[in-house]
């Protein structure tokens, strides 16, 4: 698959667009209704959160509405938890619908058009088995047989029908069909089947009904029943099309028109409900909010902004073929917000001891420091300093390449929003591990004092008697293999499970931390943004890091 690498800053109408704003401009329809209808059987992903910026930002762009369909026609799999947590993804999203409907408030609607249809003789009710039904529908190069109940009477189907609907038949033992063409060249033309027994407990009607439309039959009446202008839906669906148009037309409704542009695929990871709902319940992942998931919920989690993934669906833009788009990009987006709007903190994430030999012992100095330089409003922060300090590991290399500009032994760095230091001595434990280093300051270092003296590194830090104690959450890319669609047949795609998706480390945060009254991500400097974890409690921090402050996404410039 082709992978999306670069993208316009300034975009053209996308077709959709072209299409609605000859709509308009021909009077073919006054105003713009769309609609968002997930099937309530599991959360939503970040390809569900691009059809909703889809749906929601034409409508918005052309004055319109847009509403919330639950396409709830399979009752089996589907659950009123999925519905309240898609309206909380799509309300978090920034979105309003301008009306809650389901499916199954129309399948009084839906069966009487059924009956309409055998009316008409355009349906009937067919005994064939599953099985039989699938080998009589032929191939692509062979036609199908027709049913031997194709020609049942008008009367015949009626009464069948309505006695599938009054349940005296068992599942599987009669299927309503359209009588279309047994020889079609489009194999969903062959026939499809309207309506299936199933005998299941209903999340909404309950134990009403026995029979369930198929999603063909509903979908385009559903559509047609709200007055959907454009019905937006996902490149798998063009075939389905010839469906949609040939019951608008038999029953003589509302003439929505159905649109398909290209799912969304995102490199390293999966985006079937099925497969994330095999990760939850495996176990692999902690939940459908998992900070690791590519769902809306586990994006939140993440410290993903509802702007970041609005700027990501708008920079993805809207394409009519199938491709892959970089998960570097998804980061980029939530970099280019939080880089404006997140708290700035100095966090250890993983520590080492320093001590400066020549500082008074038992004294606290406080510094200042912007909380977030992008964002003079922001104000300031208080940040204590003292004679034991924790430092990154990784700052401190005994024997370094030749530029490195951290520290080092007898070498010099800065403190960020302090004094330079240098390194004297290293303690080390019986194994031979640094558990110490000993450093001395220049007292005549200190900012806003003398002279500025500059040296090459900056690090961070975070004083041992204020620092707070805090378990950093560090995830990667769930898999290990980009293009997730195109792994080898005779494997699985938990095969590609990276088993480092998750590390854990137990740091040390500076105090201003505990006062922090944002609700999104912070950035830790020189380490990345995170977001606390809803596991955090009084006793115990948790963050989890959104992303790394670098990347090597730049978006191309037009
Ligand atoms: P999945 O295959 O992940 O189970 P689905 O298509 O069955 O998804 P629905 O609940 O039917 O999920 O989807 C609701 C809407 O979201 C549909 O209009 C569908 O086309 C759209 N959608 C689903 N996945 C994507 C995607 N990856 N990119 C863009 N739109 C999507
Ligand atoms: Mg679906």
């Amino acid at each position: 698959m082709e992978v999306i690498e670069s993208l316009a800053e300034e975009r053209q109408l996308n077709f959709i667009e072209e299409i609605i704003e000859k709509d308009l401009a021909d009077g073919k329809h006054q105003s713009v209704l769309t609609r968002f209808p997930p099937e309530p059987n599991g959360y939503l992903h970040i390809g569900h959160a691009k059809s909703i910026c889809l749906n929601f930002g034409l409508a918005k762009r052309y004055g319109g509405k847009t509403n919330l369909r639950f396409d709830d026609t399979n009752p089996a799999k589907e659950d009123v938890e999925y519905v309240d947590s898609i309206k909380e993804d799509v309300s978090w999203l920034g979105f309003e619908w301008a009306a809650e409907f389901y499916a199954s408030d129309y399948f009084e609607q839906l069966y009487t058009w059924a009956q309409d249809l055998i009316k008409k003789g355009l349906a009937y009710v067919d005994d064939q088995t599953q099985e039989e039904i699938r080998e009589n529908r032929g191939t692509v190069t062979k036609a199908g047989i027709p049913s031997p109940w194709r020609e049942r009477s008008v009367e015949e189907n009626l009464d069948l029908f309505e006695r599938m609907r009054l349940g005296e038949f068992k599942e599987g033992a009669k299927v309503l069909r359209a009588k279309i063409d047994m020889s079609h060249s489009n194999m969903l033309m062959r026939d499809p089947i309207l309506y299936r027994i199933i005998y299941a407990h209903h999340h909404r009607t309950g134990d009403n009904w026995c029979i369930y439309p198929m999603y063909d039959y509903a979908h385009g009446q559903s559509d047609s029943i709200e007055k959907i202008t454009h019905s937006i839906c996902t490149l798998e669906f063009d075939v389905h099309r010839p469906l949609y148009d040939w019951f608008i037309e038999k029953l003589d409704i509302f003439p929505s028109k159905q649109y398909e542009f290209a799912r969304l695929n995102l490199t390293y990871t999966v985006m079937s409900k099925r497969k994330l709902l095999e990760l939850v319940r495996s176990g692999f992942v902690t939940g459908w909010d998992d900070p690791r998931m590519p769902t809306i919920c586990g994006l939140r989690r993440r410290g993903y902004t509802p702007e970041s993934i609005r700027l990501f669906a708008e920079k993805v833009g809207v394409a009519k073929r199938d491709n892959i788009i970089d998960l570097s990009l998804l980061e980029w987006c939530v970099r280019e917000d939080l880089n404006k709007r997140a708290n700035r903190y100095m966090a250890v994430i993983d520590p080492v001891k320093l001590t400066i030999s020549n500082y008074p012992e038992g004294t606290t100095e406080i510094f200042r420091a912007p909380v977030n330089q992008e964002n003079p409003d922001a104000g300031y922060r208080e940040i204590p300093f003292s004679r034991e300090l924790y430092i990154e590991r990784d700052d401190f290399m005994e024997n370094p390449p030749k530029k490195y500009f951290r520290l080092k032994p007898g070498g010099e760095v800065r403190l960020k929003y302090s004094y330079i230091i240098k390194c004297e001595d290293i303690i080390r434990d019986n194994n031979g591990d640094i558990i110490e280093i000993i450093c001395t300051y220049d007292p005549e270092s200190k900012p806003g004092t003398g002279e500025w003296r500059s040296v090459k590194g900056t690090i961070h830090w975070v004083s041992v008697a204020n620092a707070v104690e805090t378990e950093l959450r560090l995830f990667d890319r769930l898999f290990t293999e980009a293009d997730m669609d195109s792994i080898p047949q005779e494997k699985s795609y938990t095969d590609f499970l990276n088993p480092d998706s998750l590390v854990i480390k137990a740091g040390y945060t500076e105090p201003a931390i505990l006062t922090d009254t944002s609700q999104i991500a912070v950035q830790f400097e020189r380490n990345g943004y995170f977001i606390k974890d809803s596991e955090s409690s009084e006793e115990r921090l948790v963050y989890n890091r959104t992303v790394g402050l670098k990347s090597a996404w730049a978006p191309q410039q037009s």
